[in-house]
């Protein structure tokens, strides 16, 4: 198997079909031993239905029908699991990501890069919050993140098997791929694109998605929140300390203090700092243990037509 396209699909009833055709059309410029794999992630409209019939008319469609809406992420990762292609594609059911584009990423993986993933340059049709929002993530995540995250990139790209098989392995419950990918490395480029509106239909990410799944970018990549706890403790003590010098100063040297005054402020101000300092060690050692403890299951199968048995992978 040379190519793998991986599909998460959430409600894209109106997309289906023709992101079917345009995709079908390009891949087959580049060989003709490929798969295309949706993963459908708990669709409550026909979604299920249309590929299904893709899949009894053309054997190259393989689907996953996930037990319930587990998210973008983690549909992703299942069609990781179960692709065999030497090169892998990951790209959006509604036609924001361009099928073209996979071309042009294609010719720089022959140039010897094992990920090129495609950058926004515009984005088309999405509301100012959300762009906002997106824009300032993306730089406090780059601010803080101990690997280098690209900038304005989703998951549009294009991988070697290698990378994909180190994907694979890793055990992360919390799925941030951008990031791991960075994080694993080799070589690595981008092409740059103009992100198109949705075809149709409505997005799948809402704003608590969204929310959540910045947190688990920013938890994964980074200890700056825990740090941050820390730090303000350490910052609310020292003002402590200098309340506390200022008070004694008020009252023997000044002979000014008003009674009662000076215990409360320093007390309060002293066990504030001393719990922010306990708070983050706790956070420190809660992220780690919280990451390890839950051995759960990414995603529960339903049914599918791809060799993948039910959750061959128990990270
Ligand atoms: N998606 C999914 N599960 C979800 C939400 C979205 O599989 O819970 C899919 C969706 O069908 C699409 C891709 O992930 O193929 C990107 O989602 P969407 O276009 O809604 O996100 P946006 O482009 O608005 O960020
Ligand atoms: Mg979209």
């Amino acid at each position: 198997m040379k190519y793998s396209i991986i599909i998460p699909v959430f409600n894209e009833e109106e997309n289906i079909q023709k992101l079917f055709e345009r995709l079908f059309q390009v891949v087959s410029r580049l060989s003709s031993d490929f798969e295309l794999i949706f993963i459908n992630d708990g669709s409550k409209d026909n979604t299920l239905q249309l590929v299904k019939d893709l899949a009894a008319t053309e054997p190259k469609v393989k689907y996953i029908n996930l037990s319930r809406n587990f998210g973008h992420q983690i549909a992703v990762s299942a069609g990781l699991d179960a692709c065999l292609g030497q090169r892998v594609v990951i790209i959006d059911a509604d036609l924001q990501d361009p099928p073209e584009l996979v071309l042009e990423m294609d010719q720089k993986m022959n140039e010897g890069y094992h990920v090129v993933f495609a950058r926004r340059r515009k984005r088309k049709g999405e509301s100012l919050a959300k762009l906002l929002t997106a824009r300032l993530f993306y730089r406090l995540l780059a601010r803080i993140a101990s690997v280098e995250i690209p900038l304005d990139t989703g998951d549009f790209r294009i991988m070697d098997k290698k990378v994909v098989d180190v994907l694979r392995a890793m055990p992360e419950q919390n799925k941030f791929l951008r990031g791991q990918i960075s994080w694993i490395g080799f070589k690595q480029t981008y092409v740059e694109y103009d992100r198109s509106e949705r075809q149709g239909g409505k997005t799948g990410y809402t704003y608590g998605k969204m929310f959540r799944f910045a947190l688990d970018g920013i938890t994964s990549f980074s200890d700056a929140p825990l740090r941050l706890a820390s730090w303000m403790g350490f910052v609310v003590s020292g003002v402590a300390f200098i309340a506390l010098i200022y008070a004694l100063w008020g009252k023997y040297v000044m002979h000014n203090s008003e009674p009662g005054w000076a215990s409360i402020i320093v007390s309060v101000l002293f066990l504030g700092g001393i719990q922010l300092i306990s708070l983050g060690f706790i956070g420190e050692y809660l992220s780690r243990i919280s990451s390890n403890v839950k051995q759960r299951p990414l995603y529960i199968v339903d049914e599918t037509n791809t060799e993948t048995k039910n959750q061959s992978l128990n990270h």
